[in-house]
């Protein structure tokens, strides 16, 4: 069963859903608005530090070891 992490965007609340049958969370158990959205995929997987606070995305999207890029477009490599 695949559960995913979402995130909600009104209320910065995360939380897991398990996904049946593709059908995805339209709204937030904590708020109740619709700006959820799932993280890893549509949000970006983001690190959070000690503190809570966002420090990063990492690096699990193809980077170019010649540049800074997120792909080797940029640079030619
Ligand atoms: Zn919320």
């Amino acid at each position: 069963m695949p559960i995913y992490e979402y995130h909600c965007k009104g209320c910065g609340h995360d939380f897991e859903y398990l996904v049946l049958g593709g059908s995805e969370p339209d709204h937030c158990p904590s708020c109740n608005t619709s700006k959820v959205c799932r993280l890893m995929s549509t949000c970006g997987f983001v690190t959070k530090g000690s503190g809570g606070q966002t420090v990063g995305k990492s690096a699990s999207s193809s980077s170019c070891t010649g540049c800074s890029a997120s792909s080797c477009a940029g640079c030619g490599h």
